[in-house]
């Protein structure tokens, strides 16, 4: 039996953990991702960095069906050998053509797996609090696509049947003919004050729902602005929402909070957000690059067994310098017996994946205590590399220059990354974020500097709250002249998260 090629995954209804673990592996050896356009971008972030990722409205933009440009895309590429990933909205075979998909596969001989995914119907259940069944309310449900018009006579939706239906309707794709909708059922005899919900955006921060009984709720909906995509569930478990509802409650529930650290450390901070109900915006400050010149850190490495101390400063700079050991044929022996100095925890524990354990890490992760730590240790005249960012603080250099031989090597580069263009500087513009996060002193600078005045504006009007990870930072900040409207305690993510949600509840 030959394995399958194309991979027909359900990415789940928004919310970047909804996805299954099958559909994850599937994801993680693609070469060709084709996307349905309401997969988040959390999710796309777990193909290789080498795999091509399409979105289907691009796809299909100049083709009256456009999805058959996709099923000619999957065609083609799985003939060419690739391992080909069809990531869908919710469930692949739950109004998503899936079944299309996978008849065009078979017709063309491809092999193909399905791997179901987390529906619309359950995320918004699950976030909204309304269980779908319940032994007090139904026994039953039915998923029903809104899109049929309920006028027209060939309409495939028999709406008297479903008036009558002894359970709980869940309406997708129903957003443009509500009206009608709830109108048809009614007149079957659906009595109008059934309890109904819409939830828009189900399951992530924007998440957005409207309860009304069913005879009001097409006008409740219009009048909360309330638009595709959204589920409307109908029945009288919609009543239990008020006690069991949660996610709405997340204390940063609704937050549109801008992450200004380079992309691969985003995703932490970015799922801690995730987690509180906020909807995080990734717009890196700074990009991380090789260093301009090799040659010094090179000349370092072979020698290393020479440095009393090698002390890092970052995750970034742990990661370098391995890596950048590896390229001059060198593993960790190098080190000989020189003493190693973290920052704090995170670098700590960088280390440790290379199997490293640091002799230092100060309580408080800032220069100034690494400094004073490291002169209570050092003796005078020991020779100690400082592997670390070609811009940041020289305070550390300074400290310890008078004591011992202190060599600082750019181990990588950091360069303006904000685009002017970006559509999260534009949402900043239109003061459409609440809060932005400031996770160093450089990504600070490097942020503020390359906004513009409408942005600094609303900035400098603690409009947009500017939250920052240290008292260092913080300085950074009102020296540039803007306003931080809450600080960590604990320079660490969870300090940060902390700072968040003490601002939120309105006592930062
Ligand atoms: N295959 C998908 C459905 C695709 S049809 C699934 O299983 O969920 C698109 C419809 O799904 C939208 O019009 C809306 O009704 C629903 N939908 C998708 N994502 C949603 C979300 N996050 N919140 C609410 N409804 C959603």
């Amino acid at each position: 039996m030959k394995s399958p090629s194309v991979f027909l995954v359900g990415a789940g209804p928004g919310h970047p953990g909804l996805i299954t673990l099958r559909g994850l592996e599937c994801l993680q050896r693609a070469d060709l991702v084709i996307y349905d356009k309401l997969v988040s971008e959390t999710v796309l972030e777990h193909a290789p960095p080498g795999a091509e990722l399409m979105c289907v409205t691009e796809l299909g933009k100049h083709h009256v069906d456009r999805y058959l440009p996709v099923q000619e895309a999957m065609v083609e590429a799985a003939k060419k050998g690739k391992c080909v990933v069809r990531l869908k909205g919710g469930d692949p075979f739950l109004f998503g053509r899936g079944g299309e998909e996978a008849e065009a596969l078979r017709q063309a001989n491809i092999p193909y797996e399905i791997v179901p995914g987390v529906t619309a119907a359950l995320g918004a259940a699950g976030f909204a609090g309304v269980p779908l069944t319940h032994r007090s309310h139904a026994s039953a449900v039915a998923f029903v696509t809104g899109h049929e018009n309920p006028a027209k006579p060939e309409s495939a939706l028999d709406w008297a049947a479903l008036a009558r239906f002894p359970g709980t309707l869940v309406v997708y794709m129903g957003m443009s003919r509500l009206e009608q909708i709830t109108q048809a059922l009614l007149e079957q005899g659906k009595p109008p004050d059934t309890p109904a919900v819409a939830v828009q955006w189900a399951s992530i921060g924007l998440q957005h729902t409207v309860e009304a009984p069913l005879g009001d709720l097409a006008s409740a909906v219009t009048e909360e602005g309330i638009t595709a995509p959204a589920v409307v569930i109908i029945g009288s478990v919609v009543s239990l929402r008020k006690q069991l509802a949660w996610f709405e409650k997340q204390p940063l529930f609704g937050k549109r909070v801008l992450v200004t650290r380079p992309r691969r450390q985003a995703s932490e901070l970015a799922h801690g957000l995730v987690l509180l109900g906020a909807v995080p915006i990734i717009l890196p400050a700074v990009d991380i690059r090789p260093p301009a010149d090799w040659t010094p850190v090179d000349r370092a490495l072979t020698k290393l067994q020479a440095y009393h101390w090698v002390v890092f400063t970052s995750v970034n700079g742990v990661h370098a310098f391995m890596e950048r050991l590896k390229v001059v044929d060198q593993d960790v022996r190098a080190f000989g017996t020189a003493k190693l100095a973290a920052i704090g925890p995170k670098t700590a524990e960088a280390l440790e994946q290379y199997h490293l354990k640091p002799d230092l890490v100060p309580e408080k992760f800032q220069s100034e205590n690494l400094a004073r730590v490291l002169k209570e240790r050092i003796k005078p005249g020991q020779r100690i590399l400082l592997a670390r960012a070609d811009r940041g603080r020289d305070l550390l250099q300074k400290e310890l220059a008078g004591i011992a031989q202190v060599e600082q090597i750019a181990v990588y580069s950091q360069v303006d990354a904000i685009a002017a263009d970006s559509p999260a500087v534009d949402s900043l513009r239109r003061g459409e974020i609440d809060c932005v996060t400031l996770t160093s002193s450089n990504i600070a600078r490097a942020l503020i500097r390359s906004l513009d005045e409408p942005c600094r504006v609303r900035l400098e009007s603690g409009q947009v709250k500017l939250v920052s990870i240290s008292p260092v930072t913080s300085a950074e900040v009102r020296q540039m002249g803007l306003p931080i409207a809450a600080e960590a305690a604990e320079a660490t993510t969870k300090g940060l998260l902390e700072a968040l949600i003490r601002l939120a509840s309105g006592n930062p």
